[in-house]
């Protein structure tokens, strides 16, 4: 039987997502049996003008992670589309924009100013910032442009399926590592994660209290039992979707909401806003959460409703 053939891809991300597909551990001897890697630069040396000569939908699947940052994010993200049969979004920064989205509160020129001038650790006595063409003796040499707002893979290409995560959970890729050699793949648009939020797969205990006071984690003197939201500490539960097993609340640690956007929510931040406003006791709490967009949209500014902020 002829073999799968699989692409992985990189674009604008930590990397993690690359490791998570190692995760697998020994599942990776039954991909290998059944499917070839056509295309995955961070371990093949396959050049960007192999994956152009491959024939249209010759790709079974590809497992795209990482935002459309740049231009060759996209310009990638529409080849990749093109060859492959099945496009799946690996990881919340392809299904949600993740931290890399949240470069939306500014635009480009506040970003490089921030970065590359401004920052205590640049030595950059000439102002220089990145400029997409730039002629040396050798000739031109070319970067991709930086845009102004991230997008998310489905704001840029259709997409099959979705796996969301920072990284995503290794027994949901088993899965759809499973659906897919087996050619038993849910409906278009499907995320593999669970249809469910993530205090459904939470072991803390929900006491549905008013809270009087917002803490960090460190400020309480946690019983290991109680949700988080009840003992005032914030966490992304109610709003996320479900399917990493409550990793970091089997580790003591709040939810910070790489799930992305629960079932039936199309706003993660709206989504807790709204839940949070449903338990504090005083509106005035609000006021004490640092950063409200990096907690509530830390993950899904880029797919929020918002998108980013307006820029004069
Ligand atoms: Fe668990 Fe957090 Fe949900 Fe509370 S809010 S039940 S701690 S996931």
């Amino acid at each position: 039987m002829e073999k799968l053939k699989f692409a992985f891809y990189w674009a604008a991300s930590c990397g993690g997502c690359e490791i998570a597909v190692l995760d697998i551990n020994e599942k990776i001897l039954d991909v290998a049996a059944k499917a070839d890697i056509v295309f995955w630069p961070v371990a093949l040396d396959i050049k960007y003008k192999d994956v152009e000569a491959m024939p249209d939908k010759s790709v079974d699947a590809c497992f795209f992670n990482g935002a459309i940052r740049n231009e060759e994010n996209e310009r990638m993200a529409k080849l990749l589309r093109q060859k492959s049969k099945v496009m799946v979004a690996f990881g919340s920064c392809a299904c949600d924009g993740s931290v890399i989205g949240l470069g939306n509160l500014w635009n480009r020129e506040k970003i490089f100013e921030r970065v590359y001038l401004e920052t205590p650790s640049t030595n950059n006595p000439q102002d220089v910032t990145p400029q997409t063409r730039f002629k040396v003796t050798q000739g031109e040499l070319e970067l991709p442009e930086f845009y102004d707002t991230v997008k998310t893979l489905v704001q840029t290409v259709d997409v099959d399926y979705f796996i969301s995560g920072c990284p995503p959970p290794v027994p949901r890729i088993i899965e759809a590592l499973d659906n897919i050699l087996s050619g038993k793949l849910p409906h278009k648009g499907s995320s593999f994660l669970l249809n469910k939020a993530l205090c459904e797969e939470c072991p803390r205990e929900k006491k549905e209290r008013k809270i009087t006071q917002i803490k960090r984690v460190y400020e309480i003197e946690d019983d290991f039992k109680t949700c988080f939201l009840d003992q005032g500490v914030v966490c992304m539960g109610p709003a996320t979707r479900g399917g990493c097993g409550a990793q970091c609340l089997n580790a003591n640690i709040p939810c910070t909401g790489c799930g992305g956007p629960a079932p039936r929510v199309s706003d993660q931040g709206a989504a807790m806003a709204g839940a949070f406003a449903s338990i504090i006791a005083n509106p005035k709490l609000v006021r004490q959460i640092v950063d409200p967009v990096g907690t509530f949209y830390k993950y899904s500014l880029a797919n929020s409703i918002l998108q980013r902020r307006i820029m004069k």
